[in-house]
């Protein structure tokens, strides 16, 4: 569903994406570890290209990654993306949060879009808070509205950069819980994190990388009672 081939990624001298090949399947949890600045987050970036690329391919579903316009949208609507900071539209309702997207990238009818976007809410445990702003709702509350206005677009992968860090402790699980089930129901996901417990019963794959390179990949079970390199040893002797 998703390919990537000799991906290169620059960011002036920095080389932050080195020879990347990676491919997901459709229905695929892939959770990407790795040290600070080994280049995850751009990685999910470079795949709805909030970056572009220096050189190598990237395809969605098979056709490569449109430049810019409507084609460019209905591609970060295809492709979901949940960040660490929310990133939710303040001056916005709960249930507009979720409901613009789709009226205005996907042309649905506004009453169609309430009802999708209600009925979403639900589904994350946040519809009581439809009518709220934003700031009024908790870290995690606000995290699961972000997942809720990306699965709106009926995306076909969704990406998750690190959606738990910035959430106090007790919140933590609510959104991984939430997370757990889109795996559950068969989303293509991937997902950058710390939370080595979601890794090991949520994903298919884990991809380490270390200094813009995919060092290392496996199962959970493989990754974890085995890694090969001496890279990935050291960063796990360090987190777990
Ligand atoms: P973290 O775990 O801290 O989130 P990461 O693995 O997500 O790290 P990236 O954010 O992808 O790492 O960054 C990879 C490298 O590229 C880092 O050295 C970072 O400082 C650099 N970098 C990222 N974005 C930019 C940018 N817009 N301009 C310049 N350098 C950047
Ligand atoms: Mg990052």
């Amino acid at each position: 569903l998703v390919v990537l081939k000799g991906v290169n990624k620059h960011f002036g001298a920095l080389h932050v994406l080195q020879d990347v090949d990676l491919s997901i399947a459709a229905g695929e949890v892939v959770v990407v570890i790795g040290p600070s600045g080994s280049g995850k987050s751009t990685l999910c970036r470079t795949i709805n290209r909030l970056e572009t690329v220096d050189s190598g391919t990237i395809t969605v579903d098979g056709r490569p990654l449109p430049a810019e316009g409507r084609e460019l949208a209905r591609l970060r609507a295809e492709v979901g993306m949940v960040f660490q900071s929310f990133n939710l539209f303040a001056h916005k309702t709960v249930l507009e949060n979720v409901v613009l997207g789709q009226v205005k990238v996907r042309r649905v009818a506004r009453d169609q879009a309430e009802a999708k976007a209600r009925a979403l809410l639900d589904r994350v445990g946040v519809a009581a808070q439809a009518d709220k702003y934003p700031a009024q709702l908790s870290g995690g509350q606000q995290q699961r509205v972000a997942i809720a206005r990306a699965l709106a677009m009926d995306p076909k992968v969704m990406l998750f950069d690190e959606p738990t860090s910035a959430l106090d402790p007790e919140m933590i699980n609510e959104v991984l819980e939430v997370m757990r089930q889109l795996a559950a129901d068969g989303m293509t996901m991937v997902v950058v994190t710390h939370e080595m417990g979601f890794a090991r019963s949520a994903a298919n794959r884990v991809i380490f990388m270390a200094d813009g390179r995919i060092v290392e990949q496996n199962t959970p079970e493989a990754f974890f009672t085995a890694p090969r390199s001496d890279r990935a040893k050291d960063f796990l002797s360090k987190i777990l």
